[in-house]
């Protein structure tokens, strides 16, 4: 399982300050430390997590060529990265496909993904 610390890189949206993990909330939750902001369902790195919904049809990606595509909802992927502009998270999900290849990877919103299993 690897072990990541979300703590030093999520940012309350509301006032900026620090996101601490709410100790023994399911799913994880994290909670700001300057107010009440709370981000419930935060998805956790190396998350799968399935395509719910697209809010942008189409969307910057990359992939393997010949195998490259857009999203599509029920895709599944892994998080490699969570971003944030300092108001949102966003997350960087990779599909590989079955033969290894690489459909997309493509950066997403919270509201597109649920997770399906964390690693
Ligand atoms: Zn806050």
């Amino acid at each position: 399982m690897p072990s990541s610390n979300p703590i030093e890189t999520q940012i309350c949206p509301r006032c900026g300050g620090g996101l601490a993990v709410l100790f023994g909330a399911t799913p994880l939750t994290f909670e700001c430390v300057e107010c009440d902001f709370r981000v419930f369902d935060s998805l956790p790195d190396y998350a799968v997590v399935q395509v719910t919904q697209l809010n942008t049809p189409t969307r910057a990606i990359t992939g393997t060529p010949g195998s490259a595509r857009q999203p599509c909802v029920g895709d599944m992927g892994c998080i490699l990265m969570k971003l944030s502009d300092g108001k949102k998270l966003a997350y960087e999900v990779e599909c590989v496909l079955e033969d290894g290849s690489t459909a997309w990877v493509a950066t997403f919103e919270h509201s597109e993904l649920s997770i399906a299993a964390a690693t």
